[in-house]
């Protein structure tokens, strides 16, 4: 099975949104997904480019199909795994999600999303903001 991008789930998601389908509804119950059909990685911001797998590099994610370099390109990733996936992230999660291999960056990250949590060091759980 091919998989669905982020994008086409997103639209799907704000055409539920659209139609008053309940809040935060579960989408990939909803339509028989599953995590692993789900594209991840870091989407390049560039419009005609939309490549999943941009690569940190000190501070920076850069696009290995254009050239593309964005400080802030997790942003809308971490926004749409709260919406898609579940709504609270941990560090080991967002690795998986974002294609990131180091804790510390992976850390770096969540702390400058500002996030609300709880828990401390291995145990600490971040939520989707209010
Ligand atoms: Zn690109």
């Amino acid at each position: 099975m091919e998989k669905i991008s982020q994008k086409e789930l997103k639209k799907i998601t704000r055409l539920l949104l659209a139609n008053h389908v309940p809040e935060d509804p579960d989408i990939l119950a909803y339509f028989e997904i599953s995590l692993e059909d789900i594209q991840t990685g870091v989407q390049c911001p560039k419009s005609d480019c939309e490549f999943f797998g941009m690569e940190y590099r000190y501070g920076t994610w850069c696009c290995p199909k254009c050239g593309t370099r964005s400080k802030d390109a997790h942003i809308p990733a971490i926004q749409d795994y709260f919406l898609l996936i579940k709504p609270s992230i941990t560090n080991s999660e967002l690795r998986n999600f974002l294609h990131i291999d180091s804790i510390k960056v992976a850390n770096k990250i969540l702390i400058s999303m500002n996030l609300p949590y709880t828990g401390k060091n291995k145990g600490r759980v971040y939520y989707k903001p209010k």
